[in-house]
């Protein structure tokens, strides 16, 4: 895997931004996608936590936000959900969007596992927080770099 400014081209970062569009047209679900070159000495789990709250993704109406956080160098990645959705989700909740993205990941088609991943996190996220009228795009659907 390579540095984080090599990690997508510009044209990868507005399909996946509309990858985020498609997925909360079915969910009052907030997707995020954030790209950074490493945790450093952090656990990721713990580094994905702290910038989820940077990206201040705590503050949804219905506490259903989505990180996608991936550390490029560290060739890693982690999906956080905020509590709204832990406490109503099974504990494999994640599995299906982490599967979709190894798949391509391991092929090294970074942009084409994210998609598929926000697309299944739309589609999981559906289940529980389908979209309705009162439904507005709360956090910004551009990718985040740390
Ligand atoms: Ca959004």
């Amino acid at each position: 895997m390579s540095k984080v400014e090599d990690f997508l081209s510009k044209k990868d970062e507005e399909e996946i931004i509309e990858a985020i569009r498609t997925a909360e047209s079915h969910t009052s679900g907030e997707v995020r996608v954030h790209l950074e070159k490493t945790t450093g000495d952090l656990d990721i789990f713990d580094r994905a936590m702290e910038v989820f709250h940077m990206l201040k993704m705590d503050n949804t109406k219905h506490d259903n936000g989505v990180l996608i956080y991936v550390a490029v160098e560290d060739h890693n990645f982690v999906i956080y959900g905020d509590k709204g959705i832990n406490d109503v989700v099974p504990n494999n909740f994640w599995e299906s969007t982490k599967d979709a993205i190894v798949e391509k990941f391991k092929k090294g088609e970074f942009k084409q596992g994210l998609i598929d991943g926000i697309l299944t996190a739309g589609q999981q996220l559906k289940k529980h927080f389908p979209w309705s009228e009162d439904t507005r795009d709360e956090l910004s659907n551009e990718i985040s770099k740390g």
